[in-house]
């Protein structure tokens, strides 16, 4: 699935899934850029097939722990 970052623009062919459940994404699944690192959220409504999350999204994403452990070893990732 093609998508592209809403904060950078990225556009990726790929993802990894990196929680429980599907291996493709559906519909609310959070994303996180392997360019930027921010968080998106799938919605197959879209063009970019990823957006923004909403308030109320971005605390439930804030909150989860494989998305903390993401975004640390991204953060990792770029200081080498
Ligand atoms: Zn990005």
């Amino acid at each position: 699935m093609l998508t592209t970052c809403p904060y950078c623009e990225a556009v990726s062919d790929h993802q990894t899934p990196v929680g429980e459940g599907f291996d493709t994404p559906q519909n609310g699944d959070a994303s996180m850029c392997g360019g930027c690192c921010e968080v998106s959220v799938f919605d197959f409504t879209v063009a970019a097939n990823i957006r923004k999350p909403t308030d109320d999204e971005q605390d439930v994403i804030a909150a989860h722990p494989a998305v903390r452990a993401a975004a640390l070893l991204l953060a990792l990732r770029d200081m080498q």
